[in-house]
């Protein structure tokens, strides 16, 4: 079995600031990390291949430096680890950012063909939730969304059960391999890495591919130039003036205590007073 996952780094959310003046992201000393999403697609990965054998690649699109993200994947028993780096990504939305993974999926698959991709949720910086299903759409994979448990895999079959959370339930979905999976957070623990991958990670040959080594096919759809999303601004949350009512309370009894608030509540606001009186007259 060959799954292909993709994780990507992000900047930790928990140590971003936004520059007061400006209402730019600072990014200056902020450490960056594996997309936290991304680590329950990567376990997920790893626990179907304890289980069946093959291999788990971990593919990320990023600068140089997410090479350090891709090895602490092996670390954690991924196979093999490809980043796709090169100045013609930059400035990639999630149009050409799936455009490019794909190509990567693609190029992967011809070295052994690729039964499962995987990816995380969303990432915590982007958000969008879009890159999953932009692959899934341009490699021809079934897509599973906001999947909480792999029921079945049958190889021989080439068919795939997984649980969905969808809103009001979960449904069961049946599908037929090769998919997409877009992994729930909370559906697993991340595993511990051992002493031997750690010291395997560490010394582990990160395959860098550029736009060619990648298959990349149309370079007016990557990067920049294959970006059609436009930011027309950038700004963080108004802070909230309201601030709750603290009230104290000597009285123990409890209907005292609700008529209390009640009158407070109606002084403050006598069209709800109003509102209640009318309907219960009513
Ligand atoms: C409106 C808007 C404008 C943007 N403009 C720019 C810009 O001008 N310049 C710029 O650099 N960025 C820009 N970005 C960010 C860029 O679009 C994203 O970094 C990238 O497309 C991934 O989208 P996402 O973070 O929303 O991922 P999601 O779709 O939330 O990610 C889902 C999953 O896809 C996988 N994934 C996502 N990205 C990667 C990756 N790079 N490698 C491997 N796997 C991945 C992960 O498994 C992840 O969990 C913009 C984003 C938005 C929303």
């Amino acid at each position: 079995m060959h799954i292909v996952v993709c994780i990507k780094q992000v900047p930790d959310s928990a140590q971003i600031r936004v520059h007061p003046v400006t209402n730019t992201i600072m990014r200056q000393g902020v450490p960056a990390i594996v997309n936290p999403y991304d680590l329950f697609a990567l376990e997920e990965a790893l626990r179907l291949k304890d289980r069946f054998g093959g291999r788990v690649t971990v593919l990320c699109m990023g600068p140089p430096q997410a090479e350090e993200s891709l090895r602490k994947c092996i670390s954690f028993g991924a196979t093999d680890a490809v980043l796709v780096t090169d100045r013609a990504f930059a400035g990639a939305d999630t149009l050409a950012t799936s455009y490019a993974l794909a190509a990567a999926i693609r190029r992967i698959g011809q070295e052994q063909a690729v039964d499962l991709v995987f990816t995380g949720k969303q990432t915590i910086d982007g958000d969008t939730a879009q890159v999953g299903p932009g692959i899934a759409k341009r490699l021809g994979l079934n897509l599973l969304t906001y999947v909480s448990r792999i029921v079945e895999v049958d190889l021989d079959a080439r068919r795939l059960k997984v649980e969905r959370r969808a809103e009001g339930g979960v449904q069961l979905l049946d599908t037929a391999l090769p998919s997409l999976i877009t992994m729930l957070e909370g559906s697993n623990e991340m595993r511990f890495a051992s002493l031997d991958d750690m010291l395997r990670a560490g010394r582990f040959a990160v395959r860098r591919w550029n736009k060619d080594d990648a298959g990349i096919e149309d370079v007016s759809r990557i990067g920049l130039k294959g970006s059609p999303t436009v930011v027309s601004k950038v700004f963080g949350p108004t802070p909230r003036t309201d601030k709750a009512d603290m009230q104290v309370v000597a009285d123990t009894n409890v209907q005292d205590v609700t008529l209390n608030l009640l009158q407070k509540i109606f002084t403050a606001h006598p069209q709800i007073e109003a509102g209640l009186v009318e309907r219960l007259s009513a």
